[in-house]
């Protein structure tokens, strides 16, 4: 079925491979494949039918003559105009320069700026397109965030050194989203903060960007499966993690698939011991790379690019060395050396007693925006109640809050609603307000680079003359030093974990233990603060030393989904049941009541890992066999389900189900937007859009939610969206029929609207949090169930799939109507 000029492009350069040419024969004797086609030669017949989706200049001939089947399939994937189609896997790795060709057609901006270059890979133009910015950044004068982003775009390594606030997603961003349209491309964003990568993912969204997804561990396991299936099947080009997931092989297999262009470190000062984030995990960042290159057989280094705030030396030059000696590239340092003139210092040595007073000295004397920061988030709320009471505008911003309420809070600032905002250092990130002038440090921050960017966002307006003050008294220090000693790692303790590794590995080269386990064998008190990271701080010295190698993660088993009501209904069944012997009976029931008891801690925010198998091997004492055995008779015996677990906040009070309100206002809104689909192509102006659904009296229609509701389409792939560069216009490409998008629609609003009764009559008599939510917990299978009796009642449908589930709990998640 392929135009002649295809047939002949993959004739020419398949034919005279033996795996191909029995194929080609055969096309040619039954129907005449190649009949015809004779003429032009190979070249200009390859950049007459790609013209415009190729560079000009690209060596085509070259390629043709000595990797033409990676040339073919390059060509192929070119040719699929469906943006999420990605050559499948096994392509890459029986023919790995495969990928190199695809970057040489379509990544490689040319000298000459050829039709495709300059419409593609033009920095300025895809800031436009992308981002609705009119120009770069510049620092200083100097215009490093687009020469930064041009060198990305140009396949290059580096490392950029921007101040906090200076645009270093965008830097980033962009060349990985131009990637992600050359060649379907995927980048791998490393970032420190769980927080953070989901606000560069909502970011994102907010910009009309479907393509960025997350995977870390605030997310349910539902929406962790949806997130790697965007991955595996291509719907994604730039993937958030965290450096520890590094090390999950299911992370690693979803990366093998994909071809991966780039990766980022964000926050990269995290590899530098002199900087006060060092974290270990970074460590392992160049080993993965190498690992994934080798899987992948590739033989080019895989540029990488790292972002940082902290400009000094020995932070740059460490980061730097590592990706020399780990994979010996270097990194092309865009750097600013641009220094704050406008800011002034002063340091207040204060009483604690005194220091209230003093900071109300300061704000009347000054009386402007001002960020007063504390250490902690109950002072956060605290002092800016006490604030409040004294007659000044203040809110307070802290990383406990809830995002509604943190996005109100850094609003009323920044629009001057209030003039104080009294806050944690997780206040700041993203905020770009210029014409802050005072900045009082209550509590002294742990770091001098924390100081740094903290007191830096006064006076971002260069005309203003801001002024940052330390409140500080000695014990202030006191606090911080005890911290720091207790997290320091002695050459003594990490002599203990050898010996505890040694003990462990006696008998064999290869162990599995978790770091709790480590450190009970090293004979440390598991209850110190951070023991985790502490032994695995240790190992890290170690494998640097070239003791030990630490490998991939094993997956952890949870055992979760309690069936019984309580504790003594699942005694009374395990006592009754032939599964158990004596033994086994009491191991069971020492598990279900640790398992009971942190489902009840749970509320509390610190559930983590407190079901893991291998804690509660721990926890009880017998050892992670002995508690796999008891939770499979458990599972069989129905006392836990066999099912994924899990809770979601939803938004209610005594008497009204919120979560159903915000619902039932999204349902209207996407309807009335399914109403106005044609089946066919078409613009969706979506002010315009937007006017007529609250003339229409749709009650949920404001853009934004038009704009979720959008994005919801898209990447369920109900449609595909498009905006246009020149007038930011939403276009619309239908995947399905408009009929059959209406049904999608009904049917999840029909199971979402189940789901949402069905948690709020499970969650009467849960305690409601300050922000009016419940926690409720639940299983998909209890969902299901629960479906089907009530749908039995009022027809006779056959209930719903897991699938139909998933769909209807993710569209809540993504409205806001829970909380997952
Ligand atoms: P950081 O460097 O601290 O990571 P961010 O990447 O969060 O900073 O960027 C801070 C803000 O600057 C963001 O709101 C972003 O949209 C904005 N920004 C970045 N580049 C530009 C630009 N070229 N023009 C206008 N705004 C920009
Ligand atoms: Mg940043």
């Amino acid at each position: 079925a392929l135009p002649e000029s295809m047939r002949r492009i993959y004739g020419e350069l398949l034919g005279n491979d033996r795996h191909f040419s029995g194929f080609l024969d055969y096309a040619e004797q039954k129907r005449g494949f190649f009949s015809n086609l004779i003429g032009r030669p190979i070249e200009k017949l390859i950049r007459d039918e790609f013209s415009g989706k190729i560079c000009r200049n690209a060596d085509v001939g070259a390629m043709a003559s000595m990797t033409p089947v990676e040339l073919a399939y390059a060509l192929a994937i070119i040719r699929a105009d469906d943006k999420y189609s990605i050559t499948p896997p096994w392509v890459f790795r029986n023919y790995p320069k495969t990928e190199e060709v695809i970057h040489r057609l379509r990544e490689i901006p040319c000298a000459e700026e050829c039709p495709y270059c300059r419409e593609h890979l033009n920095a300025k133009k895809q800031l436009k397109k992308i981002f609705g910015f009119d120009s770069f950044r510049t620092y200083d004068g100097e215009p490093l965030q687009e020469n930064a982003a041009v060198a990305a775009i140009r396949g290059k390594s580096l490392l950029a050194v921007f101040p906090t606030g200076g645009g270093k997603s965008l830097t980033f961003q962009l060349p990985a989203l131009v990637a992600g349209e050359a060649s379907h491309g995927l980048t791998v964003v490393i970032s420190p903060l769980q927080s953070l990568m989901k606000d560069q993912v909502d970011h994102l969204e907010e910009a009309g960007v479907a393509d960025a997804v997350t995977i870390n561990g605030l997310l349910s396991p539902v929406e962790r499966a949806d997130a790697l299936e965007r991955v595996t099947e291509g719907k994604a080009s730039i993937l958030y993690i965290s450096p520890e997931s590094l090390r999950s092989n299911t992370i690693e297999r979803a990366l093998v698939r994909r071809n991966v262009v780039r990766f980022v470190v964000d926050e990269a000062h995290c590899f530098s011991a002199w900087g006060q984030d060092f974290r270990v995990d970074y460590m392992y960042i160049g080993d993965f790379i190498r690992r994934y290159m080798e899987l992948k057989n590739i033989r080019q280094p895989i540029p990488v690019s790292c972002f940082t705030a902290t400009a000094k030396q020995k932070v740059v030059s460490d980061i730097r060395d590592y990706f020399r000696q780990k994979l010996g590239i270097e990194l092309e340092l865009f750097a600013t050396r641009a220094t704050r003139t406008n800011l002034h210092y002063a340091v207040l040595h204060v009483e604690t007693n005194e220091k209230y007073a003093a900071l109300r000295r300061l704000i009347a004397q000054k009386n402007c925006p001002t960020i007063v920061y504390v250490s902690r988030t109950r002072t956060a709320v605290t002092l800016a109640e006490k604030l409040v009471s004294d007659g000044y505008a203040a809110r307070a911003y802290h990383g406990k809050m809830s995002s509604s309420e943190k996005v109100d809070n850094q609003e009323a600032f920044i629009s001057n609603k209030v003039q104080i905002i009294v806050a944690t250092s997780a206040f700041g990130m993203g905020v770009d307000k210029s014409d802050v002038g005072l900045v009082v440090h209550y509590e002294i921050s742990d770091s001098l680079e924390n100081y740094v960017q903290e007191a830096g966002r006064a006076g971002r307006d260069q005309k203003i003359d801001a002024d940052c003050y330390v409140l500080f008294n000695d014990d202030d220090l006191n606090k911080h030093f005890m911290l720091l000693n207790q997290t320091k790692l002695s050459i003594g303790e990490i002599q203990q974990i050898w010996k505890a590794i040694k003990d462990l590995t006696k008998t064999r080269k290869n162990v599995t233990a978790s770091a709790l386990e480590i450190a009970r064998q090293a004979g440390w008190d598991e209850s110190v603060r951070d023991v985790e990271t502490r032994v695995k701080t240790a190992i890290a010295a170690l494998e640097n030393a070239g003791y030990v190698e630490r490998g991939k993660n094993v997956p952890r088993v949870y055992a979760t989904g309690i069936m019984t009501p309580n504790m003594a209904a699942a005694s009374d069944m395990i006592e009754r049941s032939p599964r158990f012997d004596a033994q086994e009976k009491q191991d069971a029931k020492r598990v279900i009541k640790s398992l009971i008891s942190a489902r009840s801690r749970s509320e509390a925010g610190n559930e983590d890992g407190e079901s893991r198998i291998d804690y509660l091997g721990d926890i009880l004492g017998i050892g992670t066999e002995r508690v796999e055995n008891a939770v499979q008779r458990l599972r069989e015996e129905g006392i836990l389900a066999d099912s994924t677990d899990m809770s979601a906040y939803i938004r209610r009070t005594e008497t009204e189900n919120r979560s159903k309100q915000i619902l039932s206002k999204f349902s209207s809104l996407e309807s009335y937007l399914a109403s106005k689909l044609t089946g066919e192509v078409q613009e969706l102006p979506l002010k315009e859009i937007n006017d007529a659904a609250v003339r229409d009296g749709v009650s949920g229609a404001t853009v934004r939610n038009i704009i979720t509701v959008l994005y919801y389409w898209t990447i369920r792939s109900y449609v595909k969206k498009k905006t246009n560069e020149e007038d930011k216009q939403v276009w619309i490409f239908p995947s399905d029929s408009k009929q059959t998008i209406e049904n999608r629609i009904a049917r999840r609003a029909e199971i979402a609207d189940f789901i949402l009764s069905y948690l709020f009559e499970k969650s009467s008599g849960t305690k409601v949090n300050e922000r009016e939510e419940a926690l409720v917990p639940f299983s998909l299978l209890e969902l299901m169930d629960n479906f089907k009796t009530r749908e039995s009642l009022t027809n006779d449908r056959t209930g719903c799939t897991s699938d139909e589930v998933k769909d209807a709990l993710l569209y809540l998640s993504k409205i806001g109507a829970m909380n997952l």
